[in-house]
């Protein structure tokens, strides 16, 4: 009777812990900062999937590059009943007082791609100053000495500062030396293709078209910088860089006229900030994170509970990395080549 009584438990143990593993009924609102871009329609698409498969709710807002959007945004996904935010901030300060209002409120903040400095938010990222060093690698290996442009990325972006810190860290021998020598750098507001283009062409235009290089920080800045080279017959010959394995980057890529996407895999980042927004919902702490670290690096140094992915840089000769991955067909990766 009593290993029968013992069996019963254990079987409502185990259909209750299923039904919470189908049917946990969170809702998990993410907040995009800029949905138009292209690589974050996959995040979304993985974040969603991932959120299916552990029977939770996704609901989001996306804030066309406004920060006092973002703040309402915020605002309102707590106001429809989200247990947990995933959010990519837009102005990681400007937001803070709505981060400040979900942690206050219990609900847990999942802070996505870019730092949000607030140690009770999570982070998990790809690790940026490695995607800075990869870019500046793949430019100075295509061109060790010369003019040296850097399209930086948007001012109230963290990753801007970081992915730099690591193209300088990079090339800081080479600008000692003097054999690098920098022409021109400038922020890229909102990240804005058509911004990098115009900063692009006073550069080419201050240095009489004498520009040698270009480290540019993601591909729709790379694909700013190449239209303006272009103009001046020179895409092809300058290298230059982006990430994100953007379609068009990697095509780029493929023909030539962009030396280096830095891939990061966003299918995996959306699952992994699914699964651990669900989780912290569900009253798991961040040290039970599989994986967690602690991180100090953002410009106040608060320390942050972290997660960091690795990136993978894509030339030419390893393009079937990302087609083999199914993240990109051949044809597309290689139309008219
Ligand atoms: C992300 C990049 C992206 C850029 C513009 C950065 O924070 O890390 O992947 O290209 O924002 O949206």
């Amino acid at each position: 009777m009593k290993s029968v009584l013992k069996l019963m438990a254990g079987a409502a143990i185990i259909a209750s812990m299923h039904s919470a593993a189908i049917a946990k009924d969170l809702v998990v609102g993410v907040s995009w900062s800029n949905f138009q871009e292209e690589r974050w329609k996959t995040d979304e698409a993985a974040i969603k999937a991932a959120l299916e498969a552990s029977g939770d709710k996704y609901i989001s807002a996306d804030a066309q590059s406004s920060a006092a959007k973002q703040l309402t945004d915020i605002e309102s996904l707590i106001a429809q009943g989200a247990n947990a935010l995933i959010v990519l901030a837009q102005d990681s300060d400007a937001i803070a007082p709505a981060i400040e209002k979900a942690t206050a409120e219990g609900i847990p903040v999942v802070g996505y791609d870019r730092l949000i400095e607030n140690p009770a938010a999570f982070y998990i990222t790809f690790d940026n100053k490695e995607v800075g060093r990869m870019q500046a690698r793949e430019v100075f290996k295509a061109k060790p000495e010369g003019n040296f442009v850097f399209i930086k990325g948007s001012s109230s972006d963290p990753n801007a500062d970081f992915l730099f810190a690591g193209q300088m860290e990079v090339l800081k021998e080479a600008v000692d030396g003097g054999k690098v020598k920098n022409v021109g750098e400038a922020y890229t507001d909102g990240w804005k293709p058509e911004n990098a283009q115009k900063n692009m062409e006073q550069f080419l235009t201050a240095n009489d078209n004498k520009v040698d290089a270009v480290v540019a920080s993601n591909d729709g800045t790379a694909g700013g910088a190449i239209a303006a080279l272009s103009a001046q017959g020179l895409a092809g010959s300058v290298p230059v860089s982006g990430q994100d394995g953007d379609f068009a980057a990697l095509n780029r890529v493929a023909l030539g006229t962009q030396t280096v996407s830095v891939w990061k895999d966003a299918r995996e980042l959306g699952k992994k900030a699914a699964e651990i927004a669900s989780a912290l919902a569900a009253g798991k702490t961040m040290d039970e994170i599989e994986g967690v670290q602690s991180f100090n690096g953002g410009p106040k140094g608060v320390a942050m509970k972290s997660v960091f992915l690795a990136p993978l840089a894509i030339t030419k000769d390893n393009l079937n990395v990302v087609i083999d991955a199914g993240w990109i067909s051949k044809d597309a990766a290689c139309q008219g080549v």
